[in-house]
């Protein structure tokens, strides 16, 4: 199959040979790279994206889940410039209505954030929640899952995606680094638990209670394995009994998987919620929010003395957390994401069905070629799994499906125009309508009937 897509995407090609040397691997994220060379998109409307040679694909990628309204929807560009032709960026280095317009809106949707801080990032929301916890407990080490991905940070860049043979037992894995340069002190200071398996966890986290602050988690491990839900309650129960900061990292699944995250699925309050992508209506931010006793640990104390000089540097005995950033509560981008999500509210429903019409189609259809499938996920994203378990509960039985054959699929189903990353998830947004999901479905099939006869 890439033999054949290669034929029809040689502008990429020579577009990658160049960009080889401006940056490192051609790419600016090492995410963007897949081999032989990334497709590179030229051109976006709604549901679709055009590369260098004309190529048009149905975007399922949709920049990892990001544009939850496809691609350049009049909708946010009037928001945006909206905002723009009032005070260019609007930029004033000071407070300004929009974050608490966005703040009232995001504690509708989440109930459990009281209070709330923007960051410019996923990574740097996960980042600040976790010094949250540590300033509020007094606990410096973190327990994460493996699997679960929360930025590209040492703390958290643990056992996101090792192999197999070197992440150590089932029940007790081993905090493998997952990157050249980082502090290896982190490898003790990061603790890794299995996913969905709340006795193994409970056996690590009460061993190591007076030193674990935060227990972060990815409700949905890569937007699309849902937490099995007694699971999260029990870790719920757990972690209030020790002391542990419960963070629930939905930068994916928040407005994904319902307006109120994974957290209204389960109908459970974490201590922490971080959020993005969705909620910068396709530009850069993150969220954190929580309880407010926690939140309040960022608070900048009021010095009694106005002029004195150490005030500049938020707390001359440390006892405030620092946290900034020039651009946090960018109000253009709280324009998009604002608006975005006044839309979801109307519209997320809408995805949802289309996104579980698509599902039970290709299922459907895989089964018709006798080929184990599920396609596994909740709300607006999910993946294409090539197995016969009946459940998908963590990274190590995901890594036991059929990853070759699904690389394979996905590799045919570029030629034929259905554009995710090779293995990835499959996101949908408003721009997404049956027709998307015949199209696909047909693409589908063409590549089943070529794959196994029929
Ligand atoms: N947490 C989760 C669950 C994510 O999926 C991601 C991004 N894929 C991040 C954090 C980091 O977000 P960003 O890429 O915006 O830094």
């Amino acid at each position: 199959p890439i033999v054949e897509l290669s034929k029809k995407t040689k502008k990429s090609y020579e577009f990658f040979e160049q960009s080889k040397e401006v940056m490192p691997g051609g790419v600016t994220a090492n995410i963007k790279y897949f081999a032989p060379y990334p497709i590179v998109m030229e051109k976006a409307n709604g549901a679709y994206v055009t590369d260098l040679d004309g190529n048009v694909y149905i975007d399922y990628l949709l920049s990892y889940g990001a544009l939850m309204l496809g691609h350049g929807d009049t909708r946010i560009n009037e928001a945006v410039i909206e905002q723009l032709d009032k005070n260019g960026t609007n930029l004033f280095g000071t407070p300004h209505s929009l974050e608490i317009k966005m703040g009232k809106k995001i504690k509708e949707h989440y109930p459990s954030i009281e209070l709330l801080r923007y960051t410019n990032s996923g990574t740097e929301a996960t980042q600040l929640a976790l010094r949250l916890a540590a300033a509020y407990t007094g606990k410096n080490k973190i327990a994460k899952f493996e699997g679960h991905y929360h930025g590209g940070y040492d703390q958290v860049l643990l056992s996101v995606n090792p192999s197999l043979k070197d992440a150590g037992d089932a029940k007790n894995p081993k905090a493998v680094m997952e990157s050249k340069g980082m502090d290896t002190f982190h490898q003790t200071n990061t603790i890794i638990l299995p996913f969905n398996d709340f006795k193994a966890c409970e056996k690590i986290l009460r061993a190591n209670k007076d030193e674990i602050g935060a227990l972060v988690l990815e409700p949905a491990q890569g937007g699309f394995m849902l937490a099995e839900k007694d699971f999260v309650h029990q870790l719920r129960d757990l972690t209030e009994q020790l002391g542990i900061v419960f963070i629930f990292d939905e930068v994916k699944t928040g407005y994904r998987l319902a307006l109120g995250g994974a957290q209204q699925l389960f109908n459970v309050k974490p201590d922490l919620t971080t959020l993005g992508k969705v909620v910068g209506g396709g530009y850069p931010i993150g969220i954190v929010g929580g309880k407010k006793e926690i939140m309040m640990e960022s608070a900048p104390t009021i010095a009694a003395d106005v002029f004195d000089t150490s005030q500049s540097k938020n707390s001359s005995a440390k006892d405030v957390l620092f946290h900034s950033g020039t651009y946090n509560g960018h109000p253009t981008i709280l324009a998009a994401g604002l608006r975005t999500i006044e839309i979801l509210e109307k519209e997320l429903d809408r995805v949802i069905l289309l996104t579980d019409e698509l599902k039970m189609r290709l299922e459907k259809l895989f089964k018709s070629y006798n080929i184990p499938m599920k396609a596994v996920g909740t709300g607006s994203i999910f993946s294409v799994i090539l197995t016969e378990k009946d459940k998908i509960l963590n990274y190590r039985d995901l890594q036991k499906t059929d990853l070759t054959t699904r690389k394979e699929i996905d590799f045919y189903l570029l030629a034929e125009g259905i554009y995710t990353k090779p293995l990835n998830r499959y996101s949908l947004s408003t721009a997404h309508t049956m027709k998307e999901v015949e199209m696909t479905i047909f693409a589908y099939e063409k590549v089943l009937k070529r794959l196994y006869g029929g």
